[in-house]
């Protein structure tokens, strides 16, 4: 069980035990440290102001990616890392990453050449260590064209196919920290980090405040590892550390479009013509399409997309595929995120680094920063080598293993066993919840499927909020928009009851929803 009782349950054992590591933040990054440490032979608490997966990592491209264009950038490094790394995670979770053939057409007067783009791709196969048969393929204009008939013919001259994974990034979230439970972390949701304590001028815990009861409690930690995203230069603040390098925020905007109305035949990468690449992603019912990438010094709590995303976004559809001409009518949702990159002089949005940095302070706060989801392993494992360096050189812990940690319980051993098992359950099912669907399945034989879900969700998930069912572990609001607006009545009866809110709570919850749900669609500013 991980469920609102265990939630409880942790929190006590917080207030009376003390622990080897204290993680902050329940993104991918912090989750991925978690589970890391814990999996080690680390005590180790993780506290989430929020809910897990509420910051970049719900709101991201969900690819597991190489980072194509950070060739172009020479960064070889992190190419080499993270493309390296797509394999492994894929192999940890073949439900949830699922490998994606990536379509890029290659233009006439602008992007990349068809030399340069073969070589590029070659060399990308082969830092990542690609198998011969996943490698990358050149296509004529007449092959790009067979291959995505919806391409605007008139500029295009070839393309190329090459080898690249999908995933739900929440939900790849949410099962790092169900991992890093069964290998003996303790992570909580709603749980936000207001202060440090210290002694001695070194850190020792945090003041927390539980936001779900609205109570206070101290937890104290050998060490402290600040794994916030955006919010990281606030802790670092917090702590009187935010000196040198900062963060560098930039948002990055997805529209949700029905797949009808962009009827894209694979996932595609492309030109848009300032020097930019956008994706458009098949997936079920729908096509999404992003991202942009602007500076960005607003609220960190609520980031949406802007008129003038969407209108950038859009056109760069229009101008690339045929078909009736796309408008903001046609949106049915969207997200936004924030890229916690470092800060480098004179450097465009675009520009800057993607890699991760460590930063530790003279209190002993460590830091982490930039990265992508790709890499959320070696980050983990880097941050924790750093911590046992630190603090734990005399103690008997075992060496980073997470590699043949696998992200289900019980795991798939390989991708055509989730194929076989997507034989008995229906994709959904499976790709989201992976072995789990049938015992959602055998439940739904007495109540709706969606309450079924729920069961599973407030049981093994941590959910404590509408939100947290409809947003993060089902992706409803970006990818079944309806299933949403229609499942709203039936699930808020059931929360109410099993979490024990009163009726102002149900309403709180149903208007957050609808909030939700508007803020989707409506682009403002
Ligand atoms: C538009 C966009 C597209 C991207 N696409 C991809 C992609 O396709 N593939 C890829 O590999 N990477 C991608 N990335 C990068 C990737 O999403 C991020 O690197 C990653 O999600 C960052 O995770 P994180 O855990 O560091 O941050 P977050 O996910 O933001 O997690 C930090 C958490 O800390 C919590 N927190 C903050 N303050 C406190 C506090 N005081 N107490 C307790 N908790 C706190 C927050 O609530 C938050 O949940 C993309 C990023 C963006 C913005």
């Amino acid at each position: 069980m991980f469920s609102s009782q265990t939630r409880s349950d942790l929190i006590k054992r917080f207030q009376s035990e003390s622990f080897d590591l204290l993680v902050i933040g329940g993104g991918i990054t912090g989750a991925g440290i978690a589970l890391d440490a814990a999996s080690r032979g680390l005590k180790t608490a993780l506290v989430e102001k929020h809910d897990f997966a509420f910051g970049t990592s719900s709101r991201s491209t969900k690819l597991i990616h190489g980072g194509l264009r950070y060739l172009k950038q020479l960064e070889f490094g992190l190419v080499r890392e993270v493309g390296s790394e797509r394999a492994v995670v894929h192999q940890l979770a073949p439900h949830l990453v699922l490998p994606e053939k990536m379509l890029l057409p290659l233009y006439e007067k602008r992007g990349f050449g068809s030399m340069l783009t073969s070589f590029g791709l070659k060399l990308y196969d082969w830092l990542a260590g690609v198998k011969p048969e996943d490698q990358r393929r050149m296509l004529t204009r007449k092959q790009t064209l067979k291959s995505e008939p919806l391409l605007q013919p008139s500029d295009i001259k070839g393309g190329a196919i090459y080898a690249e994974y999908r995933t739900d990034d929440a939900r790849l979230t949410i099962e790092i920290i169900k991992t890093g439970f069964r290998n003996g972390s303790l992570p909580v949701n709603y749980c936000e980090v207001t202060d440090f304590i210290y002694e001695d001028q070194v850190v020792v815990g945090a003041k927390i405040r539980d936001v779900y009861n609205n109570k206070s409690f101290d937890i104290r930690a050998k060490a402290i590892v600040n794994a916030a995203g955006p919010w990281v230069d606030e802790l670092r603040e917090m702590d009187q550390s935010k000196k040198g390098k900062r963060l560098h925020l930039t948002k990055g905007v997805h529209i949700v479009l029905p797949r009808e109305k962009l009827p894209v035949k694979q996932a595609i990468y492309f030109d848009v013509g300032d020097g930019r690449m956008i994706f458009a992603i098949p997936r079920d019912r729908i096509t999404y399409v992003g991202t942009t990438d602007t500076n960005y010094n607003a609220s960190k709590e609520q980031v949406y997309a802007s008129k003038e995303d969407v209108d950038y976004l859009l056109d760069a559809v229009n101008k690339t595929f045929n078909g009736p001409t796309l408008t903001v009518n046609d949106i049915e949702s969207s997200w936004a995120g924030l890229r916690p990159l470092i800060h480098e002089e004179g450097k465009s949005a675009s520009e800057l680094s993607r890699k991760d940095e460590i930063f530790e302070s003279d209190s002993g706060l460590i830091s982490i920063a930039g990265g992508k989801l790709t890499g959320y392993r070696k980050m983990a494992e880097r941050v924790v080598d750093l911590v046992i360096d630190k603090y734990f050189q005399e103690a008997e812990l075992k060496r980073c293993y997470t590699a043949s940690i696998p992200l289900t319980n019980p795991g798939f051993s390989s991708y055509p066993e989730v194929e076989k098992f997507k034989q008995r359950f229906t994709p959904y099912l499976v790709h989201t919840y992976g072995s789990a669907a049938e015992q959602i399945v055998n439940k739904a034989q007495t109540k709706d499927l969606i309450l079924a879900e729920l069961d599973h969700c407030l049981d093994n998930e941590m959910v404590l909020s509408a939100s947290d069912f409809f947003i993060r572990r089902t992706g409803s609001l970006f990818f079944n928009i309806t299933r949403m607006t229609t499942g709203m009545e039936s699930v808020l009866p059931v929360m109410k009851d099993r979490l024990g809110w009163d009726q102002t709570k149900m309403e709180e919850e149903r208007q957050r929803l609808s909030d939700s749900i508007k803020l989707s669609r409506q682009f403002v500013g």
